[in-house]
């Protein structure tokens, strides 16, 4: 899929993505569908391996029940090691079976606390006069909370909040995302010098593996900070929560291998006192509609990151979600939500 504005963070600029789209069909003719959005940097996987992948484990999901998700999943997960988001594309499809099978859509079968949730729109790293440009036209759009990305150099950052505050008011929130661009004196400079403009959280400021380098942040600033690229799993999520290094994760379905082990996530946030961010990649509609059934369902998951899908070009699921004024709602029909029809 094209997307209609390539957008810049701290490590790579984007101008498209390959999703992988997959449909797994029961005996007694229900339909699932899933979606692996791969990316090399952060789950290490590329379109071409989520296809081998599917490829290895097709013959063993044969004939297997697919009600039996975590029996399904437990098995992919050492089948399918070191590629979640392998494993989530599947994991989608198998809940999406459910949902049908059940009826109901999938967020109240996984427990149904919210109808709706607010989402932030993200706008990548550009010239400070581009991303006015763009705040303005994305908060005429309805979207109450953005998110700026950053990480390539302090100082241009920190303008680019405070004119960005300026140019929305105060009744947007604003959330920074600095993508492991920032060393700590680079933290502490950016958080103490865009006080004033009430910024609601700084998402991953330090490098992924130096998890000591966040809990410092952390524990010096006053602004919740939030790991993303370092938690890529449940046992990250345990780790960041044991040494008390953040103060919220990112949780995506493609990093942590889909519906199913998001909630265990969840769980471990909620046990530790930590909010989690339901996050996604560059991905098809479809698959935002799973990250949103998964936030919809558990009151821990406090923000919503749902804009993968909003500048795709020729996304076959457009339609997965319903998007009014910033503000993100399922379809209403059972699983997922959504049949693909791109396969017959
Ligand atoms: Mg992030």
């Amino acid at each position: 899929m094209r997307l209609r504005n390539p957008y810049t963070i701290a490590y790579e600029t984007v101008t498209s993505t390959t999703n992988v789209l997959l449909r797994i069909e029961t005996s007694n003719g229900i339909v699932g569908f899933g979606c692996s959005a791969p990316d090399v940097e952060i789950t290490g996987e590329t379109p071409e391996s989520v296809l081998a992948g599917v490829d290895e484990v097709r013959s063993a999901l044969i004939g297997s029940d697919p009600t039996r998700i975590a029996q399904i999943v437990e098995r992919l997960k050492s089948q399918l090691s070191a590629r979640p988001s392998t494993v989530a594309g599947i994991d989608m499809a198998l809940h999406d079976i459910l949902g049908k099978v059940a009826g109901l859509p999938l967020w109240k079968l996984l427990g149904g606390y919210r109808r709706s949730f607010k989402t932030s729109v993200t706008i990548g790293i550009s010239p400070v006069e581009q991303t006015l440009e763009e705040a303005r036209k994305l908060v005429g759009a309805g979207f109450k909370v953005l998110k700026i990305k950053g990480g390539s150099s302090v100082e241009e950052d920190i303008e680019r909040i405070h004119r960005v505050r300026e140019a929305v008011g105060r009744n947007i929130e604003l959330r920074f995302d600095a993508n492991q661009g920032f060393t700590v004196k680079d933290s502490l400079r950016f958080v103490e010098a865009t006080r004033s403009a009430h910024l609601e959280l700084i998402e991953q400021p330090t490098p992924r593996s130096e998890v000591d380098q966040l809990g410092t942040v952390t524990k010096k600033v006053p602004l919740p900070v939030m790991a993303d690229e370092s938690l890529m799993n449940l046992r990250d999520a345990f780790r960041l929560a044991r040494r008390d290094l953040v103060d919220m994760v990112n949780v995506k379905l493609m990093k942590v291998g889909g519906i199913y082990e998001a909630l265990m996530v969840n769980s471990v946030a909620r046990s530790a006192g930590l909010e989690v961010m339901v996050g996604c990649m560059d991905e098809a509609a479809l698959a935002i509609a799973a990250g949103l059934h998964f936030a919809l369902a558990r009151p821990n998951v406090a923000y919503c990151d749902l804009d993968g899908h909003l500048d795709l070009e020729n996304d076959p699921s457009t339609g997965a979600v319903v998007l009014r004024k910033g503000v993100l709602y399922p379809t209403g029909r059972a699983g997922l939500g959504f049949d693909l029809n791109v396969f017959e």
